[in-house]
């Protein structure tokens, strides 16, 4: 069949994907050159119509794989281009992701709460927008304290804050539960402070509470030395110094031996050999009862630190700012 030989030599000049496409309409197509002669055959007497039956399916089956073959050379063809336009050199070093890395405060809080872990608190966080019951008057923090004004202290109403302490926390704590509490809280604080190299508006605590039955000053005492001791080293000293909160009765603050000149004197401790390190004191009996916790039977300790210093003395950043900041290259260095 003339027909035959006709396609194939078409298929054969063909040079792209569409034209294979308009072949295959052309001639398979339902109005098709083949089509219609296989429509026509019922024309035919009943002693040819197999015979050219038979052909006309031959010459279809030879058209079909012809286009099918072309087709798929075309596509083989378009891919291999597709590849060779999209070469990766592997031996190209790769781009580097630029990674971050803990914040110097977080590094500080992180190993703080490693040693508290160690000693068996627990880690408890609480809102930074607070009741003013959690954050003054249940702590026992007189109605006349100027911590309470407004010029103090961020307010959203007259008993909603922003906590100026994370005092509140152990309030929560002692509040919803029975001793044994142990317990440390971190998180941010507010009070309104100029900035400038050692204050801020927002700054972190990191506070701590044991209640339990037969707890002393004692006991407070070897807690936090040992705590100066995980921080800062074996052979570091501590000494309490009287202080008042109205949170603790009787109340101190601690200063440990300084860790970098050993007590000698040195700038980072202005020549005393000591720095301070945090606040403490025995819960006032008081705050006990008003968290519903029985004076007479338990008692317990309570501490607080501020951990922008700890990060500042450690790392040896002498100005608040840079804490804050976001500048990558400063925090590129810890
Ligand atoms: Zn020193």
């Amino acid at each position: 069949m003339k027909i035959k030989e006709q396609v194939l030599s078409a298929i054969e000049s063909v040079d792209d994907l569409a034209s294979i496409e308009n072949l295959r309409v052309e001639y398979l197509g339902k109005k098709g050159k083949l089509t219609s002669i296989l429509r026509g055959m019922g024309s035919l007497s009943a002693d040819e119509r197999p015979r050219i039956g038979k052909l006309a399916n031959e010459v279809r089956e030879a058209i079909e794989t012809a286009l099918s073959e072309k087709k798929k050379y075309f596509e083989e063809k378009a891919t291999e281009l597709k590849l060779s336009s999209q070469f990766i050199d592997i031996t190209l070093p790769g781009k580097k992701l630029a990674s971050g890395h803990e914040h110097p405060l977080y590094l500080v809080i992180d190993e703080m709460l490693d040693i508290f872990g160690q000693l068996g608190f627990s880690v408890v966080e609480g809102p930074e927008i607070e009741w003013v019951k959690n954050n003054f008057d249940n702590l026992n923090v007189p109605l006349e304290h100027s911590s309470r004004d407004y010029s103090d202290t961020f307010y959203f109403t007259d008993d909603i804050l922003l906590r100026t302490q994370t005092s509140p926390v152990q309030v929560r704590a002692m509040t919803g539960n029975q001793p044994p509490i142990k317990i440390v809280s971190p998180g941010k604080v507010y009070r309104k402070d100029e900035i400038d190299a050692t204050h801020s508006p927002m700054f972190h605590q990191l506070e701590g509470l044991i209640i339990d039955e037969g707890i002393t000053m004692a006991d407070l005492k070897g807690t936090l030395d040992y705590v100066a001791k995980l921080m800062y080293g074996e052979d570091t000293q501590t000494r309490f110094r009287p202080h008042q909160f109205y949170f603790t009765e009787p109340s101190a603050e601690m200063d440990a031996s300084c860790f970098a000149c050993h007590g000698k004197g040195c700038r980072i401790c202005k020549g005393t050999g000591w720095i301070e390190i945090l606040g403490c004191g025995m819960v006032h009996p008081h705050v006990l009862e008003i968290c519903g916790i029985d004076p007479e039977k338990y008692t317990g300790f309570a501490f607080g630190m501020g951990l922008d210093r700890m990060a500042m003395l450690k790392y040896d950043i002498n100005d608040l700012r840079l804490l804050f900041g976001n500048d990558t290259e400063f925090l590129e260095q810890f």
